[in-house]
């Protein structure tokens, strides 16, 4: 590892060296092996232009668009050509945010602020919409009401219909759904919540950019765009379907009045008068001209050509499953996800023998009926490794059956079943840690741990990843040749004599970065 502030400052080659070696321990970004959090379109010299292009405004700063207008224009630019893929006309406006959740977020505030005068601001969404909202209803004091989906994974319009109240602010839906892949009815809840004149998002977060290409290419997708009477914003994120890098997504709303409690401005203050329409303030122009190069290289013929290359894999990865003894499809693969359920096989070790046949899944746990899967985010590199998919699938639910369920040590089980999230300390997820052979950060195997969330009530494993992210996310110390840090005070600071900072104890494995 290195000091990230050395006595001395250190060449340049020697540190891109460095940062390159660190990156070797990561999930392959390129390959179309993994199926989860890059997208990758698999086109020669675009990841250079988008460096290239990142580089040219990493230090323009959106705060002030009259100070940047580069910014603005390119905001602008990438704004216009959302609300044409996405069936917006000369009235829709929007704006450029940092990723899906602020836009979601976003979306939840200017509908909450559109209505200053509720007590109890309240938000309907289906229980398969993105964990964003429900951070969002938690970040904004809006209550959430969360309707059961059909047997068909889908948002049930009439039951969205009945939960709308003379509260609610926002009603919301996906097309499609992450963890399926599934697109809500949106014409009927946009029906359901214009009738009550209540605003609609769909969020498009995931499929905004591939979607109108799949209904090119004749996918038997329903109507999702603001084309839909009663749809008031759409949300999109550019790094994901756009495969822009990290960083860009875009709320469109269907006028600038529903814009408008979006903003944020204050000058209440010595200094500046703030004038926000995100959350951040200061943000780097960097992912934002990268995703115009982006959009620029590939352009709309590019887009198409990318979405049937992603519709072939799917087809590919759907019939392998159909095939496979021991798994089945669990949601129609109508768009880019492939999500398969096990029979008769651990689906977590089913998961680690894929890995261990270098395809990195997403295993989704149990939630009320529905079982545990495996989700796979199909993106148009896939086509090249999709016909490869399964025979290692074959194998892999060969092996599993062969070693079957993860072994969990029986005194962690018991522990398991006891637990309360009350009791979670750093010192039991140390424990926890060591016990399941996570201590030393190889995350290879993580069939057992697996197995153990998904027996766990959700506000206990909820307690239990953020302990374990947290006893991941402690300060390196500091290295040999390099001074020491100044000493903390030696009392009275609540945050240094606190025993997550300096001192570990003796149950914790050192941190991942040794
Ligand atoms: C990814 C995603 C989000 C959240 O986006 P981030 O960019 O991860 O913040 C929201 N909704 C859907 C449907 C998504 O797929």
């Amino acid at each position: 590892m290195f000091e990230a502030l050395p006595a001395e400052g250190v060449p340049s080659d020697q540190i891109l060296a460095e940062l390159r070696g660190l990156r070797v321990a990561d999930l392959p970004t390129h390959g179309g092996r993994l199926f989860a959090y890059v997208y990758d379109p698999a086109l020669d010299g675009l990841d250079d232009l988008a460096r290239a292009a990142h580089a040219i405004s990493a230090h323009v700063n959106g705060l002030d668009p009259t100070a940047f207008p580069s910014l603005l224009a390119m905001e602008n630019a990438l704004v216009g050509a959302a609300a044409r893929l996405l069936g917006g006309d000369e009235h829709t406006v929007g704006s450029i945010t940092s990723g899906g959740t602020e836009s979601l977020i976003l979306a939840v505030k200017a509908a909450r602020d559109s209505r200053p005068g509720l007590a109890t601001p309240r938000l309907v969404i289906p229980s398969t919409a993105h964990a964003a909202f429900t951070k969002a209803a938690h970040y904004l004091r809006v209550a959430l009401d969360v309707v059961p989906v059909g047997d068909d994974l889908r948002a049930d319009p009439g039951a969205m219909a009945a939960a709308i109240s003379p509260d609610t602010v926002l009603v919301a839906a996906s097309a499609p759904s992450y963890a399926h892949g599934v697109v809500d009815p949106i014409a009927g809840i946009a029906a359901a919540a214009a009738e009550r004149g209540v605003r609609f998002h769909v969020d498009a977060c995931f499929g905004g950019w591939v979607l109108p290409y799949l209904r090119r290419l004749g996918a038997d997708l329903p109507p999702f765009d603001f084309a839909v009477p009663g749809v008031t914003s759409i949300s999109v994120d550019l790094h994901k379907y756009a495969y822009a890098p990290k960083g860009v997504s875009i709320l469109l709303h269907r006028d600038e009045a529903l814009r408008l409690p979006q903003y944020f401005a204050y000058a209440g203050w010595p200094g500046y008068t703030m004038i926000n329409p995100v959350i951040s303030s200061t943000r780097s122009g960097g992912p934002i001209a990268a995703a115009v190069a982006t959009l620029r290289h590939i352009g709309d013929a590019g887009y198409l050509e990318l979405a049937a290359r992603t519709r072939e894999a799917v087809s590919v990865l759907a019939e392998a499953v159909r095939t496979t003894e021991g798994v089945r499809l669990f949601a129609p693969p109508e768009t880019s996800v492939v999500c398969l359920a096990s029979e008769g096989v651990d689906l977590f070790v089913l998961a680690d023998e894929l890995a261990a046949r270098g395809w990195h899944t997403q295993p989704q746990m149990a939630y009320e009926k529905m079982p545990a899967t495996i989700h796979l985010t199909v993106t148009a590199s896939v086509a090249a490794t999709a016909a490869e998919f399964g025979p290692d699938l074959v194998a892999a639910v060969a092996a599993a059956q062969a070693s079957g369920p993860a072994d969990i040590p029986a005194q962690l089980l018991e522990a398991a079943a006891v637990l309360t999230p009350e009791m979670v300390t750093p010192e039991l997820i140390g424990g926890l840690a060591d016990g399941l052979g996570l201590g030393a950060g190889d995350f290879t195997r993580m069939a057992a741990v697996n197995s153990l969330l998904n027996v766990a009530p959700p506000a206990l494993r909820e307690a239990l990843l953020t302990g374990f992210l947290s006893l991941l996310q402690r300060p390196a110390p500091p290295l040999p040749g390099n001074p020491p840090a100044e000493p903390p005070p030696a009392s009275g600071s609540p945050f240094f004599g606190h025993p997550l900072h300096g001192q570990r104890s003796a149950t914790t494995p050192p941190a991942a970065a040794e």
